[in-house]
């Protein structure tokens, strides 16, 4: 069995804590590597050696810390084949939907080439007499960050391009579920260029997390996963006087107006409920017709659609519409759900949980399930279901509709769906959520805008990606500065002003 590494100071290096995680393919249910789990000392060390990288690298021009970014984007361009296969194999999704997550990875790599113009500080001329005033952002030093296994190249690459664009060293602590990529990534930036000791790859559990946050080297963690996590290393990390920003779950909420085209809503549905069998933290999760006939027209679309969908592993083709979900503890956990939704009284229109793929009977496989009448004192209502279950809640009322959406406990993205320029406009201003689609059911904003949720679903007061990553990556120096003639007004001892 394939034994998996760190990628430490430049090179492979084997783990030397003797503990590992069973890496699946999850199309199978076969361990098919093993990945080292770190200890402290182990994650101590790489971190100690990435502090005596950083100083070079962050006084290196951003010109050319740019062109190093540039030249990673031709190299995963070049590997894209070879990384979508990877992360198919470790992670269950389709190659089409694999190549989508190193695509939104690429994309803030190249937003990334434009390091020089991010950085550019701030100047005043003559902020007083003779007195120039000028900011300039730095980078902080060696930073961290920790990733979650459903998009296993994307947030890697959104945390690291600009963390590193900016001058820091950065130490990646992704997923055990599928590090393989993010080991492949890490060639590639040294292949484009990187010095060593400048990314450093890290692998394991809670100890290395733990040994991140408390490690005084750190400067700043950037987290996302599930919520309780988000909010322990956000506790943890600013408590220990780090800057962090932690992302968290979701449930995302689509409502329906009846003036909406139906069908397009319908296939809007069931492409972000059942893509990445569900595993996306911008997945909808619950459609919100607004409207009796609304919702039975909306169901009668939804249940041939979703009868329709073709589960599969990656390797089956280009018609696969979805995968495994990653674990069978994912897979238990999330047909647990499936049953209390049965128990506490919603109705079970497409009950996937009698799905079977033939020769494929030990892989993670999750048939598709369509919820109706779903209420929010359910479990399936109140909890991240991450797998293929959509969940219809009926609201009489626009009114009661954007309630549902406002008072969940998550924020991370929503969507509506209507023809009225006016109920669109006023959704988007009034709703508590991070990222809003008007017509579009999964609002990802593209790597020049920030991403990140509201309420439970994030933790920070800045966004990954777009200008909001390099204030996050970087500290403000504000100098003030005269040149004087020679000292002949001898010493101020106010506050001075500027006239
Ligand atoms: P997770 O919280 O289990 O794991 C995320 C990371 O935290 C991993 O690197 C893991 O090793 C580490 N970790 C897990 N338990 C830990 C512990 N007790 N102490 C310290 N570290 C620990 O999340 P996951 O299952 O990998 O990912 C799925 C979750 O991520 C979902 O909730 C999803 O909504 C969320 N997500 C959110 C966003 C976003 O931007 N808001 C994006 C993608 C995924």
């Amino acid at each position: 069995m394939e034994e998996l590494s760190h990628f430490i100071n430049g090179q492979r290096v084997k783990g030397t804590s003797g503990r590992f995680a069973d890496v699946f393919n999850p199309a199978t249910g076969e361990v098919q590597a093993r990945v080292p789990l770190a200890t402290k000392d182990e994650m101590d060390a790489a971190i100690a050696a990435a502090a005596e990288a950083q100083p070079k690298w962050g006084a290196t021009n951003p010109q050319k810390r740019g062109r190093v970014m540039m030249e990673f984007v031709r190299l995963i361009n070049r590997d894209m084949e070879k990384l979508a296969e990877a992360l198919s194999r470790e992670h269950g999704k389709t190659i089409p939907d694999a190549k989508g997550d190193v695509q939104r990875g690429l994309e803030v790599i190249e937003f990334c080439i434009g390091a020089p113009h991010l950085l550019k500080g701030e100047f005043t001329d003559s902020a007083g007499p003779g007195i120039d005033m000028y900011s300039m952002r730095q980078p902080l030093g060696v930073v961290a960050g920790i990733t979650p296994f459903n998009f296993p190249a994307m947030i890697p690459l959104w945390k690291m391009g600009p963390a590193l664009s900016c001058g820091n060293a950065f130490i990646l602590k992704p997923s055990e579920r599928d590090p393989s990529v993010p080991l492949m990534l890490a060639e590639l930036a040294k292949e484009a260029g990187l010095p060593d000791g400048i990314l450093q790859v890290v692998n394991g559990d809670k100890e290395s997390v733990d040994a991140i946050l408390d490690n005084e080297t750190i400067q700043a963690v950037g987290f996302v996963g599930s919520t309780p996590i988000a909010q322990y290393i956000y506790s943890r990390a600013t408590a220990n006087g780090k800057r962090a920003q932690c992302f968290g779950g979701a449930k995302n909420h689509m409502i329906i107006l009846p003036d909406a085209d139906m069908d397009q809503a319908a296939d809007a549905l069931v492409g972000a409920g059942f893509g990445a069998a569900g595993e996306r933290c911008m997945a909808i999760s619950v459609a919100v017709p607004v409207g009796e006939k609304t919702a039975d027209m909306l169901i009668e679309k939804l249940v041939p659609r979703i009868e329709k969908l073709k589960v599969g592993p990656y390797t089956a083709g280009a018609d696969v519409d979805y995968g495994p979900v990653v674990t069978a503890a994912a897979k238990q956990n999330i047909l647990g759900l499936v049953q209390s939704g049965v128990d506490q009284g919603a109705e079970l229109v497409v009950d996937g949980r009698d799905f079977n793929l033939q020769g494929y009977e030990d892989g993670f496989f999750v048939g598709p399930h369509l919820f109706d009448r779903v209420t929010t004192d359910m479990d399936i209502y109140k909890k991240e279901i991450f797998g293929p279950v959509l969940c219809q809640v009926r609201a009489e009322t626009y009114e009661e509709a954007i309630g549902y959406a406002m008072d969940h406990e998550y924020g991370n993205g929503t969507a509506i769906f209507t023809r009225d320029g006016d109920a669109a406009r006023d959704f988007a201003s009034r709703i508590n959520v991070g990222m809003v689609g008007i017509n579009v059911p999964i609002p990802v904003p593209l790597a020049y805008h920030t991403f990140g949720g509201w309420k439970k679903s994030g933790f920070g007061d800045l966004n990954q990606h777009g200008p909001d990553s390099f204030r996050f990556y970087t500290r403000t120096k504000t100098v003030t500065s005269r040149w004087p003639s020679g000292l002949k007004e001898g010493g101020e001892f106010h506050f001075k002003q500027m006239d």
